[in-house]
């Protein structure tokens, strides 16, 4: 199969938006320049992954799957205080649910510390590298600015056998952490900051997740990166923007050490989604601070809190595919992503009826014993999803919301003397309203005309329909309504301000519904298309503890655009 034809069938749906990185591979393809595709993705196992992640997920692994190649997984693991096994664990659980397998092994940036130190020594024996005594905050004085040159720190000059030396011994725990550094010998007036003699080895006493206590010294990220990539093989290093200015650094270890292969780095711009924060840390600050409950929390846009809610894999690869790839900073549309599983949910998942706030209705000429149940479809274009069973009893349940005493004029629901359809069942209409001894409305006595179903009523037109679930075979469920978690569209724009000062306090809103009895079978992760309420999902934990719990995902509409628009017309003149 050609490459071209693996593309067209693969990759690129209806909405697809600009990926100059697709373009690219495919012109160095065409011109001979590249032959296999090969690439990585390199989480830093200090938190969960979130929806940027996500997007390089899908730029790795989908652009090696298009084009014939191979995607690895590789931990960057080079700095031990802040990892842990459960972030490592939670990453191949989240890469393997988006539908993406890792070619070989797992691999560890970890797996490539003696190599790396054997670099490290190379580098002293060619006269490139020094160990340096300067403390931390002296390397920083001398490191200058921007317009400012750098100055040599007087550790510069060491010979090759005395710098061999203390690195072994660093290497060996000799030294207190920070007393030392391992330095490459660049150029310390370079215009490019990061060629002014970088770190490539700090002292950390630290046990590591992988390698125990063997390491008393740890490489620095840019040391570990570019040479890992070699060590593997990797063609194509896809990283994110705020690593162009390393890519001399890299190009330089590249042409200072023998690696056995020459990655060659393109970046592009990091995706963001307004109404949310996509950094590592500052998701771990509402984990640790009680904000949400967890790092797979609902609203959480980590990818486990994502398929918490209901999002699907496809949704977020269409996602992924709708907002492109380029190399313009960029801040995606919410609603987009709300886009994006509205619509598969609408093709894929079943119907059922809940009802969120719960009104007694009593049908008065529907007999106690009465037994009728409506044959329903359970998607109406889906005829795979077979049907399912709504009894019909005396007492149902309708929404609070869909009854209103004094209705205004389009108010096409159910009011004192009106009718409306049952949704599937029959037009009922409202005679009396019982109320409380308070006022409080407790319940209506409507009665059935059961000349309508599945027909018009004689004379009349009934345009209203509602969902309504049976009293006595209704299950019943908690809902939490997830909405946006911030109310500002860019909550850490304002380096001085704290961010968490833009929660939404009505993020999650708890209720108590009914469900039709289908929903008593509900499985953990299932989704439904609650009609005319929104799109849900059975909780995971929630459900695997046997407690019907559902996750709103998404509303029917986007109510959130609706919002905006308004909130920009009021702040119109
Ligand atoms: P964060 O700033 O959230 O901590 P990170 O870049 O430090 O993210 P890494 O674990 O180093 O997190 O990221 C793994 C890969 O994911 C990197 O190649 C990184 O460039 C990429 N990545 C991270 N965030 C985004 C994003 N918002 N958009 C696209 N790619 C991203
Ligand atoms: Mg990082």
């Amino acid at each position: 199969m050609s490459v071209e034809s693996r593309v067209d069938n693969d990759g690129e749906t209806q909405n697809a938006a600009p990926n100059f990185l697709r373009n690219q591979i495919r012109d160095e393809i065409a011109s001979g320049q590249a032959s296999t595709i090969v690439t990585r993705f390199p989480p830093e196992p200090n938190g969960f992954l979130h929806i940027g992640h996500a997007k390089s997920i899908w730029v790795n692994f989908g652009l090696a799957e298009q084009f014939g190649g191979r995607c690895h997984l590789r931990f960057d693991d080079t700095n031990p205080a802040k990892e842990e096994q459960a972030y490592i664990d939670s990453i191949r659980e989240d890469i393997t649910w988006l539908g993406y397998e890792w070619s070989g092994d797992i691999r560890y940036a970890s797996s490539y510390f003696d190599q790396l130190y054997a670099w490290a020594q190379h580098l002293v024996r060619e006269g490139l590298a020094y160990v340096d005594d300067l403390s931390p905050d002296e390397i920083r004085e001398y490191r200058g600015t921007l317009t400012e040159a750098g100055k040599p720190s007087p550790y510069r000059e060491r010979s090759v056998e005395e710098n061999l030396d203390l690195l072994e011994r660093m290497s060996l725990g000799e030294f207190a952490e920070g007393a030392k550094v391992l330095r490459a010998k660049i150029d310390m007036a370079a215009g490019n900051i990061n060629l002014r003699d970088p770190i490539l080895y700090r002292i950390r006493h630290a046990h590591h997740h992988q390698t125990g206590d063997k390491w008393k010294i740890y490489p620095s990220y840019d040391f570990a990166h570019g040479q890992s990539d070699a060590i593997e093989g990797v063609s194509h290093s896809l990283c994110t923007l705020e690593f162009e200015d390393h890519r001399p650094l890299y190009e330089w270890f590249l042409a200072n050490l023998p690696v056995p292969a020459q990655p060659r780095q393109t970046e592009f711009a990091r995706m963001n989604v307004n109404y949310t924060v996509t950094s590592k840390r500052k998701l771990k600050l509402l984990v640790d601070q009680g904000v949400v409950d967890g790092w797979d929390d609902p609203r959480m846009p980590t990818i486990a809190g994502l398929r918490r809610r209901g999002y699907t894999p496809t949704a977020l690869r269409k996602f992924c595919d709708m907002t492109g790839v380029s190399r313009a900073a960029n801040v995606v549309d919410i609603a987009m992503l709300h886009f994006a599983i509205r619509s598969d949910l609408e093709d894929n998942a079943p119907r059922a009826m809940c009802v969120l706030k719960p009104l007694k209705v009593v049908l008065t000429n529907v007999a106690a014993d009465h037994a009728e149940s409506f044959e329903v479809a359970g998607h109406p274009a889906r005829d795979d999803m077979g049907s399912r069973q709504l009894p019909l009893t005396r007492e149902i349940w309708i929404d609070r919301d869909d009854f209103m005493e004094e209705p205004p004029k389009k108010f096409f629901r159910l009011a004192p003397g009106k009718e409306v359809r049952l949704r599937n069942g029959y037009v009922i209409r409202c005679d009396e309203v019982v109320k409380d001894s308070a006022g409080e409305i407790e319940a209506l006595h409507c009665s059935v005309d059961f000349d309508t179903l599945g027909k018009n009523p004689e004379g009349r037109k009934v345009k209203g329909v509602i969902h309504w679930v049976s009293a006595d075979h209704g299950v019943p469920v908690e809902v939490r309504l997830y909405d946006n978690l911030f109310l500002e569209e860019a909550p850490d724009r304002d380096k001085d301000a704290d961010f968490l000062d833009h929660l939404n306090p009505e993020s999650l809103v708890t209720v108590e519904g009914i469900a039709e009895p289908a929903l008593a079978d509900a499985t953990p992760e299932s989704r439904y298309q609650f009609e005319r309420v929104g799109y849900f999902c059975a909780d995971r934990h929630a459900c695997r503890d046997g407690k019907l719990v559902f996750n709103r995902t998404v509303g029917l509409k986007d109510s959130w655009a609706k919002i905006q628009q308004k909130q920009a017309q009021g702040a119109k003149p």
